[in-house]
């Protein structure tokens, strides 16, 4: 027991591990599979917006060199100081600048002083102001051409400078600026839900669609990078310092991740030349988590119903294998108890025939004893009337010799009594062996033979004043036996009745018949004196009898009882309730194919 329960709870064990396994294995791949795809889509993103970005600055680089040809910038540089040059300078710049599109057009001097410039006769105007401190310039001076990103020093605005240099024979006499404004393209992003962003060569974004990013750098900066963006003015007047790095955290090659209060953010970089810049661009990580926890949640579903299938059909196989076991123990219990019996059928069969035999030795015997008393019933019967004969005729013989005729007469008549008694029991006996053969039963109306024997019986009453009654049941079956022989054996039966009411005051006989399921049964009740013990173990002993008669022969009851269980029935003595017998014949029912059925002897 406890064994089963220490499997069960390490199979519990198993299943919660196979489950988690399986789940953490699923919200794994799910994830990889997803970031993988977020990761396509930044690079696809990044490889769009790079096209923009490049094409918006492209648009410009030739435009410091033109504006660098052109007499009215040369002659401004040329004659400082002249009013006539550098209002000149002043207009061609402002006209270009309106037919480009650029922000602002400037044109420094050798010492990097601002003498001409789009935006002279506006507020905030370049002109008189020194850039040299600038990146732009001094590329511009020692490389023929600079560009810079910064936030104006002047206006505070952001911008995109580009610069070229102005030589005249060979020498450089001056740089023309372009500055940029790229804060359409930054427009463009945030209009479209992007999050794109440009970062100089540190890494601090400075163009970006979403205001958080600005002016970030993307991760903490070095002590040097610091100074430096300071020396150059570059974000003039915003703490970059201080500023909170945007993507602290790396996530896989080459990205990073950018933790904003809504959502964590997949950042893609991809650099632009010239100037070391990153093209940034960033998308949500939290589909990936969804559809990769669906994923884990969908894959521990299906464990745990695969585990569930594989518990219900092992159970399944149990509960089979045990029906098995069940069946088996059964067939063997069955096969025992078949044996069990076969061995007690054979046990009783072989002690029925040890019973039949007995029986069989038995009846051989009461057959032999029957015959015996038999035998010696008849001897008496017939020797005594035959002594008698003898001494009646040898009494006839000497009153022949005397010459007494009348003597003779009465001797003769007295010897053919005695023959007609002998006759008599002659004839019953015979009645007795012809017995062994009595036909097949037929059909009987038991009513008619009832009706007959009661006829026959009928002066006998009369002449002793007995009251016979009959009670015959409505439409009696038929019943199996012999007409003639039946009504011998009621004629017998109720003679006796009759007989032994002799000495009572009631003399009455009462015959009843009625049907039931064992056949019909006949009962002759009388108000005689009953039967005592004695003469009860003997009744159908042939030639027994109580009476004194001459006429009672003591064959009757043993004749009758054997006519009855010939055909099946039975024949029985009992006591009537009030006084008398109630003797009792039941008879089987007649049918097409008589079963022979032995019914109980009394
Ligand atoms: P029998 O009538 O010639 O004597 P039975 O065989 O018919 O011979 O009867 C045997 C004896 O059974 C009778 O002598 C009598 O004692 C007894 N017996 C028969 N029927 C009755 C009866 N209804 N009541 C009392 N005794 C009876």
């Amino acid at each position: 027991m406890q064994s089963i329960q220490r499997r069960r709870v390490w199979l519990g064990l198993v299943a919660v591990f196979v489950v988690a396994g399986v789940a953490l294995g699923c919200w794994r791949l799910a994830y990889l599979r997803q970031f993988g795809e977020v990761e396509r889509q930044v690079q696809d993103r990044l490889t769009i917006n790079l096209r923009s970005v490049e094409s918006e600055i492209e648009r410009f680089r030739y435009l410091p060199g033109v504006i660098g040809q052109d007499g009215r910038v040369v002659a401004a540089l040329q004659q400082p100081g002249s009013m006539t040059s550098s209002g000149a300078a002043n207009g061609y710049l402002q006209a270009v600048r309106g037919m480009s599109g650029a922000d602002e057009l400037y044109v420094l001097n050798l010492a990097g002083q601002t003498i001409a410039a789009s935006n002279w006769d506006e507020p905030g105007s370049f002109v008189g102001h020194n850039y040299a401190f600038r990146p732009y310039f001094l590329d511009a001076m020692a490389t023929g051409s600079g560009r810079f990103y910064a936030v104006g020093v002047t206006t505070g605005k952001p911008g995109y400078f580009l610069s070229g240099r102005v030589d005249i024979g060979g020498e450089p006499i001056g740089v023309v600026v372009a500055k940029v404004d790229m804060g359409p393209l930054a427009m463009t992003w945030a209009a479209a839900g992007e999050m794109s962003a440009v970062a100089d060569r540190d890494g601090i974004v400075f163009l970006s669609g979403d205001p958080r990013w600005n002016y970030r750098p993307l991760q903490t900066l070095a002590g040097d990078t610091i100074e430096l963006l300071q020396a150059e003015r570059r974000y003039d007047g915003i703490d970059i310092a201080a500023a909170a790095p945007l993507a602290p955290a790396e996530a896989a090659a080459g990205s990073l991740l950018i933790n904003l209060p809504d959502d964590t953010y997949l950042l893609g970089r991809r650099a632009i030349e010239p100037d070391g810049w990153q093209l940034l661009s960033a998308l949500p990580l939290e589909p990936v988590e969804r559809e990769a926890r669906l994923v884990g949640g969908l894959a521990a579903l299906i464990a745990i119903l695969g585990l569930g299938a594989l518990v219900f059909a092992n159970q399944r196989r149990q509960i089979v294998r045990l029906k098995l076991e069940q069946n088996v123990i059964l067939e063997r219990r069955v096969a025992e108890r078949t044996q069990a019996l076969a061995h007690e059928v054979e046990e009783r069969r072989r002690t029925e025939a040890e019973l039949r035999a007995t029986q069989e030795n038995l009846i051989h015997a009461a057959k032999l004893a029957a015959l015996g008393r038999m035998s010696a019933a008849i001897v008496h019967e017939v020797s005594q009337p035959l002594s008698a004969l003898d001494n009646t005729l040898a009494a006839a013989d000497l009153h022949a010799q005397r010459d007494a005729p009348a003597e003779v007469h009465r001797n003769l008549g007295n010897a053919r009594n005695l023959l007609r008694r002998m006759q008599r029991t002659v004839k019953h006996l015979r009645t007795f062996s012809s017995r062994r053969e009595p036909g097949p039963p037929e059909a009987v109306n038991i009513a008619t033979v009832l009706e007959a024997a009661l006829d026959i019986v009928a002066p006998q009453a009369r002449d002793g004043a007995v009251r016979v009654e009959k009670a015959l049941g409505p439409e009696l079956p038929r019943v199996a036996g012999n007409a003639v022989r039946l009504e011998q054996v009621f004629i017998n039966l109720v003679l006796n009745a009759i007989e032994a009411t002799a000495e009572a005051e009631n003399r009455e006989v009462r015959v009843t018949a009625r049907s039931d399921e064992r056949g019909v049964s006949v009962e002759i009740a009388d108000t005689g004196p009953g039967i005592p013990q004695t003469v009860r173990e003997r009744l159908f002993e042939p030639f027994f009898t109580t009476k004194s008669t001459g006429e009672s022969l003591g064959l009757g009851l043993s004749i009758s009882r054997t006519l009855v269980e010939e055909f099946g029935g039975a024949l029985r003595f009992d006591v009537r309730p009030g006084g008398g017998t109630l003797v009792s014949v039941v008879l089987p029912l007649y049918q097409a194919e008589p079963v022979r059925k032995r019914l109980a002897p009394a």
